[in-house]
């Protein structure tokens, strides 16, 4: 689906660490700006799922790597987005989601626009303390049959341990301890710093406080983002 062409069409970068309901936010603002959602986990996603000779050569090479366990280069992640290349140059505007992840993607995404006379619009950046994502995420309960995931306390199941929808018993994935997410959200941060310098220089970055439910959040970003294009 081709989303019509539109006056300003709003072309966005989301950011944020593991827990702070960016896949959410992608979804709901796709869905109220009409843009095309890029994620470059959904392309992993399907893809798993694809057999060998439908996938595209960007995609087998990025699979090759993730099989030995080996990070995922520059220049493939950019041959995928690449391949994707429509939903960029879509008149709707687009919500990328997933990339760019390091300094050199954001250049090749700068370089790509700056060719097609296309502006970024901003750079969402979904912002929560460390102890609140890490309370969110460490509540966490993974059915070990269907893999629905609940939460003690915001989402909790009708019985306690058991899955509402096929009766399977909950699990605490080891992800979703502590003392891993805050391994993680450290690695988050860290390969996430230049990024946001990157994007805070260009005078794009937008801060998002991501508390509440995602209603609010919603609603808190459609405001900035309304204000960003009346300040312009
Ligand atoms: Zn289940």
């Amino acid at each position: 689906m081709v989303p019509g062409e539109r006056p300003n069409p709003w072309r966005l970068i989301l950011l944020g660490a593991p827990g702070v309901g960016k896949g959410t936010q992608a979804e709901l603002l796709t869905e109220r700006l009409g843009a095309c959602h890029l994620s470059t986990g959904d392309i992993f996603r399907a893809a798993g799922k694809r057999k060998d000779c439908d996938q595209s050569p960007a995609i087998r090479a990025a699979l090759e790597y993730m099989r030995r366990g080996e990070l995922v280069p520059d220049s493939t992640v950019w041959e995928m987005v690449r391949e994707r290349s429509d939903c960029i140059l879509c008149r709707g505007g687009f919500i990328l989601d997933g990339f760019p992840r390091t300094l050199g993607q954001a250049e090749s995404l700068k370089d790509l626009m700056e060719k097609e006379k296309l502006s970024l619009s901003a750079v969402v950046d979904y912002e929560l303390p460390v102890d609140e994502i890490v309370q969110r995420l460490s509540g966490r309960r993974t059915c070990e049959e269907c893999k629905s995931v609940f939460h003690v306390k915001e989402r909790p199941p009708k019985v306690e341990a058991v899955c509402d929808h096929c009766g399977g018993r909950l699990f605490h994935r080891e992800d979703d301890r502590p003392e891993a997410i805050t391994v993680r959200l450290e690695a988050y941060e860290r390969s996430t710093a230049p990024l946001i310098q990157f994007y805070k220089n260009l005078g794009l970055l937008l801060p998002i406080v991501a508390k509440g439910s995602p209603d609010e959040i919603l609603a808190r970003t459609m405001e900035k983002m309304d204000k960003l294009a009346d300040d312009r």
